[in-house]
C-alpha cells in the first residue's frame, strides 16, 4: 500500500523573521491538501517563532547535536529543539556531510538521539556526480545508509530517508525516472533487511531540484513517498503546487 506522502521544505540558511509570512501562507494553504503531510525545516533561530505562530503545523530543524548537553559551543540539542517547538529534524544533509565533514557514524548518533527523544528524523543520503558517473551510485548510497541508520526504529516517532543526489541539489538537474526508481527500490530493500516489515513504513523522499514542473512525474515513481525541497520551499507560490502534486 502506498504511504502517505511527506513534502518537507528545507529553508537552509534563508529566512528572517519577516519571511515567517511565507511560512504562514504555506501552513494555511497546505490545509487544502489534508492527504499530504507538510513540514518546513527552518533555520534554528526561527524555530521557536515559527512554532509559536503555527501551532498546528510541523516545524523542523535542519541539524541537531547528538549529546543531551555539555561543552559543545554553538550546537543545539534534541531537547532544545523540542523545547523550541520543533517536532522533526533533518540529519546528514550533504551540505553538512561536506562542509562540516559529518561522518556516517555522526549522522547515526544524531538520528538515534533524535528518535529516542521523540523527534522525527529525515536522514539524508546521496551520491556525488563522480560516483554516479563511475556507476557506483547505488552501492555508495546503500553503504551510507548502512553507516547512518539507527539500530532500531522508534515506536513513537518517525524515521524518513531522503535520497538527494548531490549533483541534483540546487542545480536544476535531476536523475531520470529509472535512476530514481532504481535507487528508491534499493533503499527500500535495505530498510526491509534492517527493520523487517517495519522497513516498509519508512518513507523515502526524493530531494534535489524538485519543482512544480517535475513533481508529478517524481511522485508517480514507486517508493517515492514524498520530497525534500530546498529552493522551491521558500515561497508559497512555488511550494504549494508541489504539495498539490503529492
Ligand atoms: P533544492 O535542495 O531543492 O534547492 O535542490 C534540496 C535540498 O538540498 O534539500
Amino acid at each position: 500500500m502506498a504511504l502517505r506522502k511527506l513534502v518537507a521544505g528545507n529553508w537552509k540558511m534563508h529566512g528572517l523573521s519577516a519571511d515567517l509570512a511565507e511560512a504562514k501562507a504555506i501552513a494555511e494553504q497546505s490545509k487544502d491538501y489534508p492527504g499530504v503531510d507538510v513540514a518546513l525545516c527552518v533555520p534554528s533561530i526561527l524555530i521557536e517563532r515559527a512554532a509559536r505562530a503555527l501551532p498546528d503545523f510541523t516545524i523542523g530543524a535542519q541539524d541537531v547535536h547528538h549529546a543531551e548537553k555539555g561543552a559543545h559551543t554553538g550546537c543545539i540539542s534534541v531537547q532544545m529543539l523540542h523545547d523550541a517547538g520543533a517536532s522533526l529534524t533533518i540529519v546528514g544533509h550533504s551540505e553538512r556531510r561536506e562542509a562540516q565533514r559529518e561522518s556516517d557514524e555522526e549522522v547515526k548518533s544524531k538520528a538515534t538521539a533524535a528518535l529516542s527523544c521523540g523527534l522525527a528524523v529525515i536522514l539524508c543520503v546521496g551520491e556525488s556526480l563522480e560516483v554516479r558517473e563511475r556507476g557506483a551510485a547505488v552501492e555508495t548510497v546503500v553503504g551510507q545508509l548502512d553507516g547512518s541508520l539507527p539500530h532500531v526504529l522508534s515506536s513513537e516517532t518517525e524515521l524518513a530517508i531522503a535520497y538527494e543526489p548531490i549533483w541534483a541539489i540546487g542545480t536544476g538537474k535531476i536523475p531520470t525516472v529509472d535512476e530514481i526508481a532504481e535507487m528508491h527500490s534499493a533503499i527500500r530493500q535495505r530498510l526491509r533487511e534492517r527493520f523487517g516489515a517495519d522497513g516498509d513504513q519508512v518513507r523515502i523522499l526524493y530531494g534535489g531540484s524538485v519543482k512544480a514542473s517535475n513533481a508529478v512525474e517524481i511522485f508517480a515513481i514507486a517508493d517515492v513517498d514524498g520530497a525534500l525541497v530546498g529552493g522551491a520551499s521558500l515561497k508559497a507560490t512555488d511550494f504549494i503546487p508541489i504539495v498539490a502534486a503529492a
